[in-house]
């Protein structure tokens, strides 16, 4: 395996028993848009440390998952998302599914990146591999998911192509740095924050 794979619904029990041998895995979702219950979720791309990625087409109206959610919550596979916060609020108002646990690389450039404020996945991909993202499809009709162009296929893919890496390096400078355990907790906080964001409270941290 190591071409991209693509699913309607979820993924097939071939691809779910591969990725349950992994490590970590890679995800991210695409959507009609950023407003949390009321665009839906199009597409979740996946990625395993060997460079396998999968994409995951959801039908409109669709509400479950069964091979998915028993990968996303698997406690022995850690899921890695940039701007993990805004995915698993997807995936749990969606598709019922309870993702544990989380690495966000988005976090965890905040915490460490302090030299700068850019923390967007194309400025983290160019410094920490060098390589550079086509961002051009980001904001696309996915709802029209059975007809993906070649180009929306291959910016949904690179979305998650790079994250185990990002992971890797971050976790370096995170622990160079003694934020390793801040992190951790962070990332173990984010099924609250996004408990919190399904009921629509707002911020209730601040004053
Ligand atoms: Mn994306």
């Amino acid at each position: 395996m190591n071409k991209l794979q693509i699913f309607d619904t979820d993924l097939d029990q071939e691809l779910l028993d591969y990725y349950l041998n992994s490590k970590s895995i890679a995800v991210d979702t695409e959507t009609m848009g950023l407003v949390l219950g009321r665009d839906r979720l199009c597409l979740i791309q996946l990625c395993d440390q060997a460079g396998q990625v999968s994409v995951i087409r959801i039908l409109q109206g669709q509400t479950s998952a069964p091979r998915l959610k028993l990968l996303m919550e698997d406690a022995r596979i850690v899921k890695i998302f940039h701007f993990a916060r805004f995915d698993v609020a997807q995936l749990q108002l969606h598709l019922g599914i309870s993702t544990k646990p989380i690495f966000c690389t988005k976090i965890a450039s905040k915490l460490v990146r302090t030299y700068t404020n850019s923390h967007g996945l194309k400025t983290l991909v160019q410094e920490l591999t060098g390589v550079e993202l086509d961002k051009s499809s980001q904001s696309s009709d996915w709802g029209n998911a059975v007809n993906l162009s070649a180009e929306q296929l291959s910016y949904a893919a690179n979305d998650v192509r790079y994250l185990n890496t990002l992971r890797e390096k971050l976790t370096v400078m995170l622990e160079r740095e003694g934020l390793d355990k801040l992190a951790d907790s962070c990332f173990d906080c984010l099924p609250t924050i996004v408990q919190l964001d399904i009921l629509r409270y707002p911020f209730i941290f601040e004053h």
